[in-house]
């Protein structure tokens, strides 16, 4: 069965919507981008339009090139202003930049993206309830919802307390080791009992790993790179690929063969997928910054 996680994600949107509301004062979220990557700037505006869509403020600061020095000198200002309570850094930034050095200049707290160091090494440690990263931070949404386990049941899992979960006691294979999907997962999985076993350009024979996984999550950008035959039937399938077809009109697709697999396993969809989950965690995000800066 294709999942439809896209209505979940839309009433994720509605709910934080909701809090916003009751808010005293008015998040506010500061992307920062540079050079014109256009796909980048598809993502920055749907960004902007979702987070004005709920009450968000959002504010584009674009350079059309920038320096590394001037882009921290920015971000070190963006963190001094207290109306600014989230920073974005849009990727991929150009190549002469340090990403790296770039996201470790946002303050932690204001840090809705999770790149920092030292919001991964947070999570690293075993906790889980910081800034993560969104697109991470949704896929476990996902594997909640269809586990059917709240996130309270989910952190008492992670504190030791129950390992009762449908979730906990699984098998996921993780396609893909990056630092925005890949490595960040494979610990939230791991702090949710779950077994991994991440697979990369590396693997020897990918089939092998995949056809004992309860869950598939492939995160690589390769169309049909996951066959039916490679998915063990009445497995969870999650596609975070994202493909696109300039021959077909700019057409979208996923990693996994779809069609095909839905009739022997669940999986989502490319578009509607993993995507509109990404973009409401970053939302979920932005209210966290909001509130942890209110604590602090
Ligand atoms: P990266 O290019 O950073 O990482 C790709 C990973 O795939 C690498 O770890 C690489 O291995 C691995 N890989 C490459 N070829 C193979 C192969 N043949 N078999 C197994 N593993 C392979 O990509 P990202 O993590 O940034 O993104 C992955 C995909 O997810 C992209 O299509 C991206 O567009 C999409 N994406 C979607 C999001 C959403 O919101 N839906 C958000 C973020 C990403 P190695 O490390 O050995 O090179």
């Amino acid at each position: 069965m294709i999942l439809d996680t896209k209505t979940s994600a839309e009433q994720t949107i509605k709910d934080l919507e909701e809090v916003v509301k009751k808010l005293h004062s008015q998040p506010h979220l500061t992307i920062i981008m540079v050079g014109d990557n256009s796909a980048s700037a598809v993502y920055v505006r749907n960004k902007i339009k979702t987070c004005e869509s709920i009450g968000i403020k959002a504010t584009l600061l674009h350079f059309a090139q920038s320096w590394t020095d001037e882009l921290i000198h920015e971000i070190h200002r963006l963190n001094a202003d207290e109306t600014v309570h989230g920073i974005l850094v849009q990727s991929p930034l150009p190549s002469d930049i340090p990403a790296q050095e770039v996201f470790d200049a946002i303050h932690p707290l204001k840090d809705v993206d999770g790149f920092s160091s030292a919001n991964i090494a947070r999570l690293y440690s075993g906790d889980d309830t910081g800034l993560v990263p969104g697109t991470p931070k949704g896929i476990m949404k996902i594997l909640f919802e269809y586990f059917q386990m709240t996130n309270d049941e989910w952190r008492m899992t992670n504190d030791g307390e129950d390992k009762t979960s449908n979730l906990a006691g699984k098998h996921a294979v993780v396609i893909g080791k990056s630092t925005i999907v890949g490595k960040p997962l494979s610990l939230m999985l791991m702090h949710a009992g779950v077994t991994v076993t991440v697979c990369h350009s590396r693997t020897k024979d990918l089939a092998i790993h995949t056809k004992m996984a309860d869950i598939i999550i492939s995160a690589v950008g390769q169309k049909h790179l996951i066959a039916s035959d490679m998915v063990r039937p009445g497995a969870l399938v999650i596609d975070v690929g994202i493909n696109v077809a300039e021959e077909e009109g700019r057409k979208l697709s996923g990693d996994c063969d779809t069609d095909n697999i839905a009739t022997i396993a669940d999986i989502t969809p490319v578009p509607g997928g993993v995507g509109p989950m990404t973009i409401a965690m970053l939302l979920s995000n932005v209210l966290l910054a909001h509130e942890l800066q209110w604590k602090n």
